[in-house]
């Protein structure tokens, strides 16, 4: 099967690099799948799990926003934050949610409902790849 190089690098570190045959992104325009030799591109992403396709294995990772680039030589995920299941620390991700629920259901103004809503996003999208 015919593979690719997919990077996923946070501010932080390399999460992640290896040979994998696909790779489902959820970018501003719906979901993506990419296989090799996909034309050179760059697009936003969502706050949602990605889907890496490797020797008809699956993993999920989840990747908090940012960008991905298609290259010629490689494919590039540039994310806010990125964490494999394993790296996923559940009690926190539902603190966190929690936290953000009960900052929605309070009176606010609009920054701080739009915060809330992203930390919302962040935190389920982490519970959702820890739970498989
Ligand atoms: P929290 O409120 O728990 O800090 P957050 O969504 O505000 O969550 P981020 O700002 O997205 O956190 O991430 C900050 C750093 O913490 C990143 O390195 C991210 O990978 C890591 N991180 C956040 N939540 C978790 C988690 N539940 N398990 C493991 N790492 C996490």
């Amino acid at each position: 099967m015919s593979s690719f190089l997919l990077e996923i690098v946070t501010p932080e570190r390399k999460v992640y690099a290896e040979d994998v045959n696909m790779v489902i992104v959820k970018g501003s325009e719906g979901e993506m799948g990419i296989m090799p030799n996909h034309i050179p591109m760059v697009t936003p992403l969502k706050i949602a799990p990605i889907t890496i396709k490797k020797n008809n294995a699956e993993e999920k990772i989840a990747v908090g926003g940012g960008f991905l680039e298609i290259r010629k030589d490689k494919v590039v995920i540039l994310a806010e934050s990125a964490e494999l299941p394993g790296d996923i620390d559940l009690a926190r991700a539902e603190a966190a949610k929690q936290r953000a629920e009960q900052r929605l259901g309070g009176k606010k103004d609009d920054y701080d409902q739009l915060r809330a809503e992203l930390a919302l996003q962040r935190a389920m999208n982490r519970i959702a790849v820890k739970q498989g």
